[in-house]
């Protein structure tokens, strides 16, 4: 078996099996068929093995664990994440404190500029950006007076267009949230869920915080790291390489969870559910630094990217020279978003009330449940699955408990009358 653990921190739990494997003759195969090694189907995974004693088969079609999260070594040291900047941030203490069980945290609190009117200036639009715009000078109470004054009061706010127009006006949303938007989701912002631009707030104030959530750390050695931490049990065989289709006739198992996209899983039966992809360009430049925060935001139109990470803000590390990530949305590729607009609602519906007429299967994470999710969530609504199976292990439990002692008292109530029918002769 050839490890696959990146980051050359193997511990030998973390493996790749050869595909096709047979696992008809597997002692009595699994508890749980888990698709998808990200948090979703990790943090199951790892509940199921260590909470429950399951043991569990988690699978994964990439070579390596972590998901989306996935971060490594790139060839000039520096450590950067495959798919896009990933940054911890939860209000949830249950979380935070469930994820320190498997690293330690290095303390970073995000922050982002958007590149508009050719200067840096701060997103989430805060009293400094409208210094820097306007050449003013203002209090935080001028910077209210301020926008009020530019804000255009939209009477029903349901798109992401009328919450930006209602808090900060017509022009600051289309320096700020027009071309972005339309760059990365394809869609025009009217066309879009209030809940996608609700994301950023508006502040009045010179915090220039990219979040306001209570904890805001970083995993120290990586996210890649902590998944491996979290994954290292005796119960849990991790395959990567591996795709759903190719084991599911093959492997023997009670129960399945899948994180993967919900509408793959049915055959596309009621069509394709929308997602939004990305391409990633990383490049490593010969210079120290290359931008003063770890994001930059390109809004304009006329730039194919939405965003340039530099990821030496993230971990501190030092290094002669710095590595960058570039994204460019596009339609086709991984499925990255889940698309927020009413239809995409609606259509998610069918498969969810399909999802909840299958018995032994469980959907999670971003795909199976068509949320636009960020890693916390992912991660508390994966808790709150483990409880429901807890919960329903009980039931179970107490209902096979509660038989039993019938059959015993039947035994003995039959024993009894056999008895006293044997008396009688
Ligand atoms: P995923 O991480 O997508 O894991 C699902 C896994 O299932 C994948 O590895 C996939 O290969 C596997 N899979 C799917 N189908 C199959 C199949 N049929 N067979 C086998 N394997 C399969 N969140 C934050 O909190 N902060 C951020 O800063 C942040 N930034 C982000 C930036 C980008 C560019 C993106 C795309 C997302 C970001 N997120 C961020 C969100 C975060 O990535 C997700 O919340 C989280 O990773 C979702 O975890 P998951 O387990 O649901 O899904
Ligand atoms: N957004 C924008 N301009 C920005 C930042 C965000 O228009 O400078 C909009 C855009 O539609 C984006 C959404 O707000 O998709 C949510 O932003 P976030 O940074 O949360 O996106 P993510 O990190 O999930 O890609």
């Amino acid at each position: 078996m050839r490890d696959l653990t990146p980051n050359g921190a193997a511990k030998g739990k973390v493996v790749s099996m050869p595909k096709r494997t047979r696992f008809a003759n597997t002692r009595s195969g699994f508890d749980y068929l888990i698709v998808g090694a990200g948090f979703a189907g990790s943090v199951l995974a790892e509940r199921l093995a260590t909470g429950l004693d399951k043991r569990v088969l988690l699978i994964d079609r990439r070579p390596h664990i972590a998901g989306n999260a996935y971060d490594h070594y790139d060839d000039a040291g520096i450590l950067i994440h495959r798919y896009g900047p990933h940054i911890f941030h939860t209000n949830s203490q249950q979380v935070a404190s469930y994820l320190s069980r498997f690293t330690k945290w290095r303390p970073y609190e995000h922050k982002v500029l958007a590149h508009v009117d050719n200067q840096l200036v701060p997103i989430p639009i805060n009293l400094t950006t409208l210094e820097k715009l306007y050449g003013l000078k203002l209090t935080p109470e001028d910077a209210a007076e301020f926008l009020k004054s530019k804000a255009e009061p939209v009477a029903e706010i349901r798109t992401s267009e009328d919450v930006v127009v209602n808090s900060v006006g017509r022009e600051l949303y289309e320096k700020f949230f027009r071309g972005y938007t339309r760059k990365q989701w394809g869609l025009d912002p009217s066309e879009l869920d209030k809940s996608v631009t609700s994301r950023v707030p508006t502040r009045t104030n010179t915090d220039d915080r990219y979040f306001g959530d209570s904890f805001q750390q970083m995993p120290l050695h990586g996210y890649t790291r902590m998944f491996e931490n979290m994954l290292d049990h005796p119960n849990i065989k991790v395959m990567l390489n591996t795709d759903f289709e190719e084991v599911r006739h093959e492997v023997q198992y009670d129960k399945l969870i899948y994180s993967g996209p919900i509408d793959e899983f049915f055959d596309f039966r009621f069509g394709k559910l929308p997602y939004r992809s990305l391409k990633f360009r990383h490049e490593t430049v010969d210079q120290e630094n290359f931008q003063p925060v770890a994001v930059v935001n390109y809004p304009s139109e006329s730039v194919a990217h939405t965003r340039i990470t530099e990821y030496k803000h993230l971990t501190g590390q030092v290094n002669p020279r710095t590595s960058l990530t570039y994204e460019f949305p596009a339609d086709d590729g991984d499925p990255y978003y889940p698309v927020p607009r009413p239809e995409n609602a609606e259509l998610y519906r069918k498969y969810q009330a399909l999802a909840d007429a299958t018995p032994n299967v469980t959907f999670a994470g971003r795909l199976g449940t068509y949320r636009y999710y960020n890693m916390d969530q992912v991660v508390g609504q994966a808790l709150s699955m483990y409880n429901r199976i807890v919960e329903a292990e009980e039931r179970d439990g107490a209902i096979a408990r509660a038989a039993r002692e019938m059959m015993t008292v039947n035994g003995a109530l039959r024993a009894e009358v056999a008895q006293q029918g044997a008396g009688d002769d």
